[in-house]
């Protein structure tokens, strides 16, 4: 099969005051049709920024500085504003971070998907067609549809995040881009928003890019994970082999700083920061915190490839004339 999204050497530029943040460095995936990616890393590491860049809505003084992003084989970057806006809910679209307080407190749940749908559809289609689609998008996230006739402050939580999924999927969009969607919610309603975004993706076939900072909940409910660090991707592995033998002594930290059963969640005992984006150190992002660090890795950049069989990761100790991790 050939990718829904290809993503080639992707960078964003924020231009301050005080320099050039580089919160997006150059990164590149292929996203499968169907396929659930995570995307994890710390606050700041540019997670957001991914998301925004794909859907073409970074806002001065920020810009995509290069890169592709290849949407069904169409490049998004060079797109002229109105041509993208024919795509995005339509073909990509993204569940913000903190959408659930952003419905319209005085509309009607199905109401505001069919705004949804009315400005993104050719103005033909009926009432009636946009009500039965609003209907089928909220079932397909697990409402009913009595659920449509209520307002914002009537839905628990989580009824409000799949309210926000429905909006989202209403276009049947080929690639979801959901930015933190279980943030705020407790453990239990979490696990059922999850359970949600597994179910559209069998139902819809829909791809989605799921971004959090929840290792554990992330590996029960996606098929590939990213982690980002310091605008650069450091692994992108299936999830099973991440977990069993990661590739980047980050995702190693992170999984050993996963707490065990209860209070899961944040990333902790890792020791130092990420790096300023203003001024980032030579050679590997990550060796003034790596445990691991070598001669070699506080000067040369290590290059982001492919070390075993769909596991990427960006790290000199899986480069031959290093291959002390190799066996
Ligand atoms: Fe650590 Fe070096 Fe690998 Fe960077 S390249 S993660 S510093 S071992
Ligand atoms: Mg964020």
């Amino acid at each position: 099969a050939r990718p829904v999204l290809s993503v080639r050497d992707l960078r964003v530029e924020y231009h301050t005051d005080t320099g050039v943040v580089r919160a997006v460095n150059g990164i590149s995936f292929d996203l499968m049709p169907g396929e659930r990616m995570g995307l994890v890393g710390e606050s700041g590491s540019g997670k957001s920024t991914v998301a925004l860049a794909l859907m073409r809505m970074i806002r001065r003084p920020g810009r995509i500085a290069g890169g592709q992003l290849l949407l069904d084989g169409t490049d998004l970057v060079p797109l002229p504003e109105r041509a993208m806006r024919a795509r995005r809910a339509r073909e990509i679209a993204m569940i913000p971070q903190g959408a659930m307080n952003s419905l319209n407190p005085v509309a009607r749940i199905e109401d505001q998907i069919i705004d949804t749908l009315e400005d993104h559809s050719d103005g033909r289609t009926s009432k009636r067609a946009l009500l039965d689609r609003a209907r089928e998008a909220l079932e397909s996230v697990g409402l009913r549809r009595e659920v449509g006739r209520m307002y914002p402050h009537e839905l628990s939580g989580g009824m409000k995040q799949r309210a926000c999924i429905a909006i989202a999927v209403a276009m049947r969009p080929k690639v979801v881009i959901a930015d933190e969607p279980t943030s705020a919610l407790d453990v239990v309603v979490q696990r059922q928003v999850m359970d949600t975004i597994v179910r559209l993706q069998q139902e819809l076939q829909v791809a989605v890019i799921l971004i959090g900072h929840d290792m554990g909940l992330m590996a029960q409910s996606v098929d590939r994970l990213a982690v980002m660090y310091a605008g650069k991707l450091a692994e992108l592995s299936p999830i099973r082999d991440i977990f069993a033998e990661p590739l980047h002594p980050y995702t190693d930290l992170l999984i050993e700083s996963l707490p065990k059963l209860e209070d899961r969640g944040t990333f902790r005992g890792i020791p130092g920061l990420p790096p300023s984006l203003k001024s980032l150190p030579p050679g590997c992002l990550f060796h003034p915190r790596c445990p691991r660090v070598m001669d070699v890795c506080r000067t040369t950049v290590p290059a982001y490839r492919e070390h075993r069989p769909n596991q990427f990761a960006a790290c000199h100790l899986h480069e031959e004339h290093h291959g002390e991790a190799d066996h």
